[in-house]
């Protein structure tokens, strides 16, 4: 450490010859500074805060570069697409990160890194509607695509050149979730979003599905701000790229947040009740013994566990959350677990960790929503749950109350929203569908084992869902 102080000075003091770092050598700055500035935007996809921490793949992929630089990483955010570049224009930014298609318009302005993940643009419409074959179908649908996006600027290219009667609505924001409502809720027929967006989300809007693709593949780039002072930054940037796209590192970063399906295939009842009958029997007593311990129901410590790892004591995530209950390094420090992957071990520190969630809950919460509520915190964290819940109660909703919560969580995604809140961006409709999932699973295994201990009667298990699961939409995550 000693040896880089005067090295620092040299550098800044070269700097101050050269009239500014800034104006002569981003790299050089970003060194002496021991700092790099990334501007992203908050979607699944990209950067997000969640009870770990930060997350995303923009977020992992800059934090490489900022390792493999030796400096610290700052990440903004910017609440729309034009916002970022306006940054990058404004030299506010090092680099922007976020999910960037390669454009035409946007290289002649702005310097790019080379590819490091390949899009398609798709058209998304709600099942049971007519669904698009092609561009002349979408002449008069109504569409929304993210405003400053490479899918408006594509759809003004095609207006140009042979659909004149092609019109839509750019809506301004960074995250697709809004188009996605959009269309879900018969607001839009169709919206034009990146394929890695809508398979990320595509389990939270079963109704959508894709119509067909607009266009062919798209490359994800940075963007840096325009001037020569950023070619080293550049360069820099594309050796780092080329280095972990040859030793694999980028392939896994890809393939943990994009490329697996344990997501979605955690989806149906079938597997459910394969899984009830294979995988439960051989956890059941660990599961029973654990919720003795805690006051649990086990029932439902069971339901959390299967939404969390399918009962898999060594399931991974690509966030570092591991084992039956999925506990993030942190947590399952706090929690006293020494070995993640002992099932044992793990659901003591979910129990734990859930039992705590909801004694600091404030008192006046009761039961059920209390334990929906200790849920949703043990997702997403309890800053962003209160944040939900004070602005279910500006919104004129009770904040006691999880229905009214759950309603008003997705709206931690929408920055009109979360901008007003003191925690900022967060999965809020993720964390509603971890709740309503759990609460399914939940009544299931009380059906199961009431039907099992009842022979004789004829049990539905519709009758043993809760009445709000029973009418809400399943939320498969
Ligand atoms: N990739 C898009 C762009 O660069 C943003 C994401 C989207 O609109 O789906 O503009």
């Amino acid at each position: 450490m000693m040896c880089l102080r005067p090295l620092c000075l040299i550098l800044l003091a070269s700097c101050t010859v050269l009239a500014g770092c800034s104006r002569s050598d981003a790299l050089q700055q970003i060194l002496a500074d021991s700092e790099l500035v990334v501007v992203s935007r908050n979607s699944p996809t990209t950067y997000y805060l969640d009870k770990s921490g930060a997350a995303g793949f923009e977020h992992d992929l800059a934090q490489l570069f900022a390792d493999d630089l030796g400096v610290e990483l700052q990440m903004d955010t910017a609440y729309s697409l034009g916002g970022i570049f306006r940054r990058l224009n404004r030299k506010e930014a090092h680099i922007a990160a976020a999910g960037l298609s390669l454009t035409n318009a946007r290289s002649a302005q702005f310097a790019h890194s080379m590819p490091y993940a390949n899009l398609i643009p798709r058209v998304i419409y709600r099942t049971g509607k007519r669904k698009p074959s092609g561009l002349d179908d979408l002449q008069d649908l109504q569409l929304v695509v993210l405003a400053g996006s490479s899918h408006e600027q594509t759809l003004q290219d095609l207006q140009a050149a042979a659909w004149p009667e092609l019109t839509w609505e750019s809506v301004r924001g960074a995250d697709t979730m809004e188009l996605l409502e959009r269309v879900d809720s018969g607001d839009a027929d169709i919206a034009v979003i990146d394929s890695n967006e809508f398979r990320m989300q595509h389990s939270l809007y079963s109704r959508l599905d894709v119509a067909f693709n607009l266009g062919d593949e798209q490359d994800m780039v940075w963007y840096f701000p325009p001037g020569r002072a950023y070619t080293t930054l550049v360069e820099r940037a594309d050796a780092f790229l080329a280095t972990i796209l040859a030793d694999g590192r980028l392939t896994k970063l890809r393939e943990e947040h994009f490329g697996h399906n344990t997501v979605l295939s955690r989806v149906g009842s079938h597997v459910f009740a394969r899984n009830i009958r294979g995988k439960l029997p051989v956890y059941r007593d660990l599961i029973r013994q654990v919720a003795v311990e805690y006051k649990l129901d086990w029932h439902l410590l069971a339901a959390i566990a299967y939404q969390e790892s399918h009962w898999d004591p060594e399931a991974t995530s690509h966030t570092g959350v591991r084992g039956m209950m999925m506990l993030t390094g942190p947590t399952a420090r706090e929690m006293g677990v020494k070995d993640r992957l002992d099932p044992l071990q793990s659901l003591r520190g979910g129990a734990r960790y859930l039992k705590d969630m909801r004694r600091r809950l404030p008192a006046d919460i009761a039961e059920p929503d209390r334990t929906w509520m200790a849920l949703a915190a043990y997702n997403m964290g309890l800053a962003h749950l209160e944040d939900a819940r004070a602005l279910t109660e500006r919104r004129g909703g009770d904040p006691h109350v999880w229905s009214d919560v759950m309603e008003n969580l997705p709206l931690l995604q929408k920055r009109e929203h979360y901008s007003t809140t003191r925690y900022g961006y967060a999965r809020g409709r993720q964390a509603a569908s971890f709740v309503q999932n759990i609460r399914h699973y939940y009544s299931i295994l009380q059906w199961k084992d009431m039907s099992a201990s009842q022979p004789g009667q004829p049990l539905n298990p519709l009758d043993f869902l809760p009445e709000a699961v029973r009418n809400e939409r399943f939320l498969a995550l």
